[in-house]
């Protein structure tokens, strides 16, 4: 899984820093946290095939974060993908946002979007799955609804073929039921997952963006491999994070050490700083595995 952080400022882009947007490719599964404005080009420079988009998530309807969204949309339908879906997760009112952003701009959409609206109340819910990973949110305390989204891997079994090799086994379809948790059979005898495979924990990655200091996020963040976090602020202007509903070094840096996660990347920078070292300075005061990110950054987790 390969992280790209798209943009790192926080309300307005600057000349090193765009808003809000990270591209997430989950073996060619790719989606986006956030949409900010001017996350296309971003995405150009970074490389980045647009048409690989098929999910976004939006944590709220700030302009920071959704601006880009309708440019995409408009891209993706004028794009050679024969039928293009697009499934768009936000907090309560997305659906009807969505439906006013649609009919903002004048064009022929052959895109089926697919809008869903996440109400978590206050717990942890599971709004997607399938075989590989689960997603899930909750809700953040910002001055609009606003959600922080988890990306959770499956636990996987591990098969190991010189075990397997002994047992009389080939790369091949039983290998892959092996793989899927079935035993198989060879020459009469059976063999079970468990005598040729070892388990692998899955990797999980959470994001929050804007938000005050709340509970919640200990109990998305939990155990995280990385926690991608706003770190609006500097820990001396707790005030103007209080009164504007973000969060400083000294914060995060807590919920990172508290949450046990393996690793943090600060993002959502106020516009008033042009370096970043003091962030890390702070942050690992709390939590020593703390990182700026900056655009184009690229995470494998
Ligand atoms: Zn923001
Ligand atoms: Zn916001």
């Amino acid at each position: 899984m390969q992280l790209t952080i798209l943009g790192t400022s926080s309300m307005v882009p600057t000349k090193e820093r765009n808003v809000s947007g990270i591209f997430l490719d989950y073996n060619g599964d790719c989606m986006l946290i956030d949409c900010g404005e001017g996350t296309q080009r971003q995405m150009n420079i970074a490389g980045i095939n647009r048409n690989k988009v098929k999910k976004v998530l939006i944590t709220h309807w700030h302009g920071d974060h959704v601006s880009g969204l309708i440019g995409l949309i408009q891209t993706l339908g004028n794009s050679e993908i024969e039928e293009p879906t697009l499934h768009v997760f936000g907090p309560k009112g997305t659906k009807e946002r969505m439906f006013h952003l649609m009919n903002t701009v004048s064009f022929e959409s052959k895109v089926n979007v697919k809008v869903k609206d996440l109400d978590p109340r206050g717990k942890l819910l599971k709004f997607f799955e399938n075989t590989d990973y689960a997603l899930e949110c909750i809700d953040m305390r910002h001055s609009t609804p606003c959600l922080g989204y988890s990306f959770v891997e499956k636990d996987k079994l591990r098969i190991q073929m010189p075990k397997a090799k002994k047992l009389g086994l080939k790369e091949g379809p039983l290998i892959g039921k092996l793989q899927r948790g079935e035993t198989v059979k060879v020459k009469g005898k059976e063999i079970t997952p468990e005598m040729v495979a070892t388990q692998q924990k899955g990797k999980k990655v959470t994001f929050i963006m804007d938000t005050q200091q709340t509970n919640n996020t200990l109990v998305l963040a939990e155990s995280a491999d990385l926690l991608v976090i706003e770190t609006t602020y500097l820990a001396e202007k707790e005030e103007n994070a209080l009164k504007f509903k973000h969060m400083t070094t000294n914060q995060v840096g807590m919920i990172a050490h508290t949450a046990g996660v393996k690793k943090m990347i600060m993002t959502h920078f106020s516009q008033r700083y042009k370096e970043t070292g003091e962030f890390e300075k702070e942050a690992r005061l709390h939590f020593p595995e703390s990182y700026a990110a900056y655009d184009f950054m690229k995470i494998k987790v």
